[in-house]
């Protein structure tokens, strides 16, 4: 059987000049690979307490779905600004050029809820810490984090000390 790993291309210089693009789509459009990725990001979980599995806009929400379903529990999706449609609550963060706003629902978390956050990749971090802070901001606890896939040269986990972070495949 296939590892992991060898369903992800990796696509040079994408989408700049010098950076290898770590994709996804090779991995989902295989029925193994796709199977492979849900289970391993499930196992996980394994032994861990939680209410609600987080995905962000739009990769967390392939991968955050199929294990919350698997695991009956809640979704909830971290929005790119102005999609919405209830009221939300926002945190903006850098980008190499710019900044970026992601929204979340102010009723989807509740005090006392447990957290378990899903992305298909960490890089430098940004994205998932500013989810971290709104869901810490409505009360809830964020009690793991994961991720198919992690950039470790960007040292995004630098900025999750403290938390439970686990990556099915790590790239040096
Ligand atoms: P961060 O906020 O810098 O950690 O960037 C993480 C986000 O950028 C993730 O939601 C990814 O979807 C996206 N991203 C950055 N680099 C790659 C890559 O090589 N492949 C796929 N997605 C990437």
């Amino acid at each position: 059987m296939k590892k992991l790993e060898e369903y992800v291309q990796s696509i040079p210089d994408f989408p700049e000049e010098g950076i290898i693009f770590r994709d996804v789509t090779s991995v989902l459009q295989d029925p193994d690979g796709l199977a492979l990725a849900i289970d391993s990001m499930k196992e996980k979980l394994t032994g861990i307490d939680f209410d609600i599995i987080a995905g962000t806009e739009s990769r967390g929400f392939i991968f955050g779905v199929p294990v919350a379903y698997a695991l009956h529990k809640a979704f909830v999706p971290i929005r790119k600004k102005g999609k919405l449609p209830r009221e939300t609550i926002s945190e903006s963060y850098d980008l190499e050029y710019g900044s970026a706003v992601i929204e979340i629902h102010r009723d989807a978390i509740k005090p006392g809820d447990r957290v378990v956050l899903i992305d298909d990749l960490i890089a430098t971090g940004g994205t998932i810490k500013a989810s971290i802070r709104m869901i810490e901001a409505l009360g809830g606890s964020v009690e793991k984090i994961v991720f198919l896939m992690e950039l470790a040269g960007l040292k995004g986990r630098e900025q999750l000390k403290g938390y439970d972070v686990e990556s099915v495949i790590i790239y040096e």
